[in-house]
């Protein structure tokens, strides 16, 4: 029977409990409530694993937006998708990852690349790893020799006013990462056409059904064959690969603002970075944060307070 075991909060599970009223059947030692639909058990811990059996387990615990899953195990008689995709990384592929969203200045760029079985070894050989592994002048030199090498990748930059102004709106963060990955993934196989793959492996930041869930709020729907997989870029050369030229494009992008903007920014998201905001504040003025720098990071009030107190 599939199963998929969530962690929830003390206040979801009260709302389950509410939601699931008519439905409550007698609870098993540790439970807070059972509930039997006519397509899932649900049943809630005290330690706040919630679990949703049956055939229609996942549809059910998808009415639950954005709870976390912790936990997923299907029947024997579904196709098991880690078996459809295992050793996907060995064939010919797909692979995504994001640069650039932990840090305060810059944008985010996401990249996708095709990788043929044939390159696997090369690339390998060639030293293309996680792109955090990594020193940035490799990087910029491993971005070039894969470019080079006329291997086809799709790149989105997001810079800061879009970012800023989609943040406003009320995006998050991933839902901005889901659109940039799915975008650079369709980018991606218009250029490919018709180049046979298995598979695409997408570097996850959040769980499968969230992603899929920000897809569907924006009309869009998963691709077939996807695979999420957490450290990716150490499973997929062509998650490494992405890695490394999404990396590239925001050293790049960093630099270019750096330019515009008179002085070098600086990486991450620490005390430094709020030093140089609050420099920024004091001689361009706070709105000109809105182009350099995503300003709903804590960065942007520690950075006043600094500049405040000047
Ligand atoms: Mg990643």
């Amino acid at each position: 029977m599939p199963q998929n075991v969530y962690h929830c909060s003390n206040e979801t599970i009260k709302k389950m409990e509410q939601a699931y009223n008519h439905t409550l059947v007698s609870s098993p030692p540790g439970a807070v409530f059972r509930a039997k639909t006519d397509d899932a058990v649900i049943t809630a811990y005290k330690s706040g694993k919630v679990m949703f059996q049956g055939h229609a387990a996942q549809k059910e615990a998808a009415k639950w937006n954005g709870i976390a899953q912790i936990g997923e195990t299907k029947s024997a008689n579904q196709p098991n998708e880690d078996e459809q995709t295992s050793n996907l990384a060995e064939k010919n592929h797909i692979g995504s990852d994001e640069s650039g969203t932990g840090d305060y200045f810059g944008p985010i760029t996401v990249a996708a690349v095709y990788i043929e079985q044939k390159q696997i070894q090369q690339l390998k050989q060639m030293g293309i790893q996680d792109s955090k592994k990594i020193t940035d002048r490799n990087v910029l030199e491993l971005a070039k020799a894969i470019a080079t090498k006329g291997i086809p990748y799709s790149l989105l930059i997001m810079h800061n006013k879009k970012y800023n102004s989609l943040q406003k709106a009320g995006w998050s963060q991933g839902k901005m990462k889901a659109m940039l990955h799915h975008h650079a993934i369709q980018l991606l196989l218009k250029k490919i056409e018709s180049a046979p793959y298995e598979g695409i492996v997408i570097d996850q930041f959040c769980t499968p059904i969230v992603y899929k869930n920000y897809l569907a709020s924006e009309n869009e729907k998963l691709l077939n064959h996807t695979l999420f997989k957490t450290k990716a870029e150490s499973y997929s050369i062509a998650v490494a690969a992405a890695s490394v030229i999404a990396r590239a494009s925001f050293l790049k992008e960093m630099d270019k603002l750096s330019n515009q903007l008179g002085f070098p920014l600086l990486k991450g998201a620490g005390n430094k970075v709020d030093q140089l905001a609050a420099k920024i504040i004091r001689l361009k003025g706070e709105e000109v944060l809105y182009e350099y720098a995503k300003v709903h990071f804590a960065n942007t009030n520690k950075a006043m307070q600094y500049s405040n107190n000047w």
